[in-house]
C-alpha cells in the first residue's frame, strides 16, 4: 500500500467533531454572532481575536456561532486566529465543499460517523482546493444541493 493512505475505519462522533447543521448558512463570519463588521468594508474584527486581527466576511473558524452581530463590542483577544482554525473561503465550509464528503445520494463522511447533511459543517472541515470547485463532482454536488436538501434531515 505504499504511496496510499490507509482507509479511516474509526470515525469520530458528531459531537467529537463539532458537527452542526444550521439551515441557510455557509458557516462564514458574515453569519456569526461574533463578527464585528467594519462599516466601510467587507472586513471586520472578531470578538474572539485581538483588536489588531482583521477577519473577512468570508472567513470561518471553529468558534463559529450562528446569529446576528453583537454590535459595538471590543474584541477580547481570547484566541489567535490560527488556534481557532481561521481561514477564508467564499464557498463557505459546507460539507458539500469538503474533501471528506463522499456518497452523493446517501451523504457520508470519511471522518465523521453516520449520515451527514451536505449543508452541515464540522471542525474537521477541509475545503477542496479552489481549482476543484470546477471539477465535475463538485459541480454535481452543488447542483444536487443548490437548495436545502429534501432528504431526511441528518442529525
Ligand atoms: S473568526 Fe470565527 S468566531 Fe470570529 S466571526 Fe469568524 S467564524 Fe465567528
Ligand atoms: S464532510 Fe467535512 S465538514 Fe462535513 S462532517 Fe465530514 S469532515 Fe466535517
Amino acid at each position: 500500500m505504499s504511496g496510499q493512505l490507509p482507509p479511516i475505519i474509526n470515525r469520530v462522533t458528531k459531537v467529537g467533531a463539532g458537527y452542526i447543521y444550521v439551515p441557510g448558512t455557509k458557516y462564514r463570519c458574515i453569519d456569526c454572532t461574533k463578527f464585528l463588521p467594519d462599516k466601510d468594508s467587507t472586513d471586520g474584527k472578531c470578538l474572539e481575536f485581538s483588536k489588531n486581527d482583521i477577519v473577512s466576511e468570508d472567513g470561518y473558524c471553529c468558534l463559529w456561532s450562528f446569529g446576528n452581530g453583537l454590535g459595538n463590542v471590543t474584541p477580547r483577544g481570547s484566541w489567535e486566529p490560527a488556534e481557532a482554525g481561521y481561514g477564508e473561503d467564499s464557498h463557505g465550509t459546507l460539507c458539500l465543499n469538503c474533501e471528506y464528503m463522499i456518497e452523493f445520494k446517501d451523504p457520508r463522511c470519511q471522518k465523521v460517523e453516520g449520515p451527514i447533511n451536505p449543508r452541515a459543517c464540522c471542525n474537521n472541515q477541509s475545503p477542496r482546493q479552489e481549482a476543484d470547485h470546477s471539477a465535475k463532482t463538485a459541480q454535481d454536488m452543488l447542483l444536487m444541493y443548490s437548495q436545502e436538501p429534501s432528504l431526511a434531515e441528518a442529525s
